[in-house]
């Protein structure tokens, strides 16, 4: 095609149909190839699955030169590679998984214009030796894929992407799109400030993914409760699922594994061999269930994951968004299941409190993590909720989340939130969740009576409601941030100023109530 631009253009459509074989555009692609194609500065941003390839891809085959695309990872760009050449298209790529030979061969067809896209990591892009190749080369533009991955707040910072505003410095001519699929507005605005896409038209994509079925689950067994999760809803299925720490990945895919299940753990801690072992096998084999940390995900395009599984709370509803957006990128059902439980709540903020970041970094992480919070405790639709974080209003409730399918009731807990915070201060803000939960409920085990809470005022004051009622409202008291956790490693829980009107009395509380025995009533996914 590179050796064909210069005799005719070929349109945008005429691409589209005859290197991918497609009929028409997704909505948005259209305009954004157009505007890019014509000499346009482009921000785009679509969900994952939405079709951001094209909007570069296409372009890139109707302008004459090459398109430089910077992509963080090498798996990415060599599945691109891959994809267009056998589509018939002059793509390559240079990183560091190339040898010196094969890096010059590239650098060569680059030079002598035989290249209709040429994949490049950012560290490489950024040296001298690329910088002065780009020089002699004819450049049609720069796409830049992961394009939230220059936001120092998000969490795949990669400090290379602020470097590439130079690219605008240095070929001023040359016209750029910066594709991403995190998009809260704050990431928006830093991407178009720090790649100085300020002027840059900005193409808005739906984030709705309603083929998604987003569900929240109060954790009591973890393990169990995902066992019954796959059993009911994807016996089979190829999915992933979501932990922390690595020892919990291990922990998890192991007992899985002794289950029956066929699970495979990936995450940083296991050599490179193994890793791109398991992540082959997910993308090839059927029904694998990959349990992995946030490490795992990003680039694999995998349509068929039938669902996100998240044993642990992501610490913002970006990374939440962008992790469940690797289900069903086909279009056909799949879920986003997700437990959650006072551990998380506690863990989360006292992550947050002990991290050496700025005040000011902190400030934004502790907001990241409220919106989090209040969704997991919302009563209202998940996915309105999610796309209002977005900037994105969606008019009526989805039908398609466990708020709509099983709508949570309320209560008045004034008076259980009271006898709660009473109880931490009584027992002098020492203690965790399960001990609270057995002072309340009136339980006489040997470590009640060592610490003589037996003889305490609010012993079994508590015990009209469940421990499992219990738990539910210190979890929401947490989220709420009426309560705080010690920073002395044993979750201990401490009040704080937020919870005088309640305590005085001039305040009341609603929460929510935790649906009962769901399970029974949720139907498997219509498909
Ligand atoms: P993203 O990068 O936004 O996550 P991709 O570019 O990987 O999404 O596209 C997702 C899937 O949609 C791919 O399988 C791609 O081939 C397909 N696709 C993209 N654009 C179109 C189109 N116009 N018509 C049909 N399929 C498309
Ligand atoms: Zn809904």
């Amino acid at each position: 095609f590179a050796a064909m631009d210069a005799i005719s253009q070929p349109s945008p459509t005429q691409v589209l149909r005859d290197v991918f074989g497609f009929a028409s555009f997704r909505p948005l692609q259209g305009e954004v190839i157009h505007h890019v194609s014509d000499g346009g500065d482009a921000l785009v941003l679509m969900p994952t699955g939405g079709g951001k390839s094209l909007c570069f891809q296409v372009p890139a085959l109707v302008r004459a030169g090459t398109a430089i695309v910077v992509s963080p990872l090498i798996a990415l760009m060599q599945d691109q590679v891959q994809a267009l050449v056998q589509s018939g298209v002059q793509a390559a790529c240079l990183n560091s998984a190339l040898t010196a030979e094969e890096s010059r061969a590239v650098e060569q067809a680059l030079l002598r214009g035989e290249l209709d896209l040429l994949y490049c990591a950012p560290e490489r892009l950024l040296t001298p030796r690329m910088q002065s190749l780009l020089e002699r080369a004819q450049i049609s533009l720069f796409a830049i894929d992961e394009a939230h991955c220059v936001s120092q707040w998000g969490h795949d910072f990669r400090p290379e992407y602020l470097q590439l505003s130079m690219l605008h410095e240095r070929f001023p001519a040359v016209p750029r799109i910066a594709l991403t699929a995190t998009a809260d507005d704050r990431t928006r605005e830093e991407i178009a400030a720090r790649l100085g896409l300020a002027d840059a038209r900005r193409f808005i994509g739906s984030f709705d993914r309603p083929n998604i079925r987003y569900t929240v689950t109060p954790k009591n067994n973890a393990r169990q409760q995902l066992e019954q999760f796959l059993r009911r809803e994807h016996p089979g299925d190829a999915g992933i699922v979501y932990c922390l720490s690595r020892r919990r990945v291990d922990e998890t895919a192991e007992w899985l594994r002794e289950r029956g299940w066929n699970a495979l753990p990936y995450h940083a801690g296991l050599s490179a061999e193994q890793r791109q072992t398991n992540q082959q096998r997910f993308i090839s084999d059927d029904g694998v269930i990959m349990v992995a940390t946030i490490a795992f995900g990003m680039g694999i395009d995998k349509p068929d994951v039938r669902f996100v599984a998240h044993l642990d709370l992501p610490r913002s509803l970006e990374a939440y968004y962008q992790e469940t957006g690797r289900a069903g990128r086909d279009g056909l059902p799949a879920s986003a299941w997700m437990v959650y439980g006072h551990q998380d709540v506690a863990m989360l903020r006292q992550l947050l409190e002990e991290s050496a970041a700025s005040d000011e970094r902190k400030r934004v992480e502790r907001q990241k993590l409220e919106a989090m919070l209040a969704f997991c405790e919302g009563t209202v639709c998940r996915r309105q909720r999610l796309l209002a974080y977005f900037d994105e209003t969606l008019p009526e409730p989805c039908g398609n989340c466990d708020t709509c399918l099983w709508p949570p009731t309320t209560w008045d807990a004034t008076e259980a939130a009271r006898m709660a915070l009473s109880c931490v201060y009584r027992t002098g803000q020492r203690f965790g969740v399960a001990h609270l939960v057995d002072v309340l409920t009136g339980k006489d085990s040997d470590r009640i009576k060592r610490f003589g809470h037996d003889q305490q005022s609010t012993w079994g004051i508590g015990s009209a409601h469940s421990a499992k009622v219990w738990r539910s409202v210190f979890r929401q008291l947490l989220a709420f941030g009426y309560l705080t956790v010690d920073a002395d490693g044993y979750g201990s829980l401490r009040l704080s100023e937020r919870c005088r009107g309640l305590l005085r009395g001039d305040e009341t509380l609603t929460l929510r109530r935790d649906p009962e025995g769901r399970s029974k009533r949720s139907g498997t996914l219509g498909r």
